[in-house]
């Protein structure tokens, strides 16, 4: 049997060990530490943001901005319905019921068209949402201006759930500093990684303190222990952020190589009948964090999942694109808005949808490989 291709493993550089040596050397291998002060200052250096904050996972950044933005029992927030159950499942722990909304087809992300009738319809009924949360799929920018146009009309804040596109841009500026608060992962199949990990950022200086604070174990200034109100202990080890900081500075090199693979992968398969690729929008610079195929029904008898079966056969990992969120039984009874009435494009993409192996480190044999296995596949 070949060896066995991943989906999106985790891509050391060898720089990661010299921090994580500084870090035993100075016998910080405790949560918190100078690493993580310097993990910090680095992203927020490198997304233009005032300040970040590290924490366990994007999930915790998530919870935590959403705190932040007042989120609460009774609440209702909007939220990308094609992502990864994380993006909404902190509304669910701060007792807030999420509203899905639908993709747009250029960027696969939130469509506004479905967002502005989402907020008549909550204007109408009397409750605006606290806040919306816009997912950046697949290492892409959601189409932020008229997003951000009309939650500022209505007041309502953005968290960006920007887990899979650390390195992508919207018009020039970094995705994920578009919304009062942004998130990023470092979980272990993410573009960079920590092992496990995220970050919050935001311009908010005084928010992130609070956010800290609430993150470990919030306790108050004082000598003997004392709490005043509900924290977590959210925070980054010292250790995870000295790997973290030798991933950030190959970053450049693996966006690079993630958008050499889709190009690889749309160039040998793009001409077939039937095969499109994930578009990349005008309005910016996706990290292509995964390369995502879909398959014509029309034209392609056999769907995307028959393929993710074949593919695995040949011990090849590939994945169907998320499953809608309006989809799980999890929120089953939400309000789903779709991007027009007749058509809801996250769910002709979870049908149609493939994601293919797009780790940085697959040499272009491996890359060759899955391109013979999906020829073969489709010959068949
Ligand atoms: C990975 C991911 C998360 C969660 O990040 P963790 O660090 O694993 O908690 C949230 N949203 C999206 C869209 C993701 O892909």
């Amino acid at each position: 049997m070949a060896e066995r291709i991943f989906l999106s493993p985790p891509h050391l550089s060898g720089q990661e060990l010299e921090f994580v040596h500084e870090a035993f050397e100075s016998n910080w291998i405790a949560p918190l530490g100078p690493q993580v002060e310097a993990f910090e200052n680095e992203v927020a250096a490198y997304v233009g943001t005032k300040g970040a904050l590290a924490l366990s996972s994007g999930t915790a950044g998530i919870h935590l901005g959403l705190r932040l933005l007042g989120v609460g029992p009774g609440a209702t927030v909007f939220c990308s319905t094609l992502t990864f159950v994380a993006s909404v499942n902190p509304a669910l722990y701060l007792g807030a019921r999420p509203v899905f909304i639908d993709s747009e087809p250029d960027s696969w992300n939130m469509s506004p068209a479905a967002l502005e009738r989402a907020f008549d319809d909550a204007r109408k009924e009397g409750q605006l949402p606290k806040a919306v949360i816009v997912v950046n799929l697949y290492g892409q920018s959601a189409d932020m201006d008229p997003i951000l146009e009309l939650c500022n009309a209505y007041g309502v804040p953005v968290l960006e759930d920007a887990a899979e596109s650390l390195g992508a841009t919207y018009k020039g500026k970094a995705s994920g500093t578009f919304g009062r608060f942004g998130v990023y992962s470092f979980n272990g199949n993410k573009i960079i990684t920590t092992s496990g990990g995220g970050m919050l950022v935001s311009d908010d200086t005084d928010a992130l303190k609070k956010a800290r604070f609430w993150a470990t174990q919030a306790r108050d200034p004082a000598r003997h222990y004392q709490h005043s109100e509900m924290g977590y202990n959210y925070r980054m080890s010292n250790i995870c952020a000295a790997i973290g900081r030798g991933q950030l500075r190959v970053l450049e090199e693996r966006i690079q190589r993630k958008r050499e693979i889709f190009e690889i992968y749309q160039e040998q398969l793009g001409s077939i009948p039937g095969i499109s690729f994930m578009p990349e929008a005008s309005f910016g610079r996706s990290n292509r964090w995964l390369t995502v195929m879909t398959l014509d029904p029309s034209i392609i008898k056999r769907g995307p999942w028959e393929l993710v079966d074949y593919l695995e056969e040949h011990n090849i990992e590939s994945r169907p694109v998320w499953k809608p969120m309006h989809r799980q039984p999890l929120f089953e009874g939400a309000k789903y808005y779709p991007h027009d009435e007749n058509s809801s494009v996250s769910d002709t993409l979870f049908e149609t949808g493939i994601c293919l192996p797009s780790g940085t480190s697959m040499t272009d044999q491996d890359i060759e490989r899955v391109i013979d296995e999906i020829r073969s596949y489709l010959a068949s």
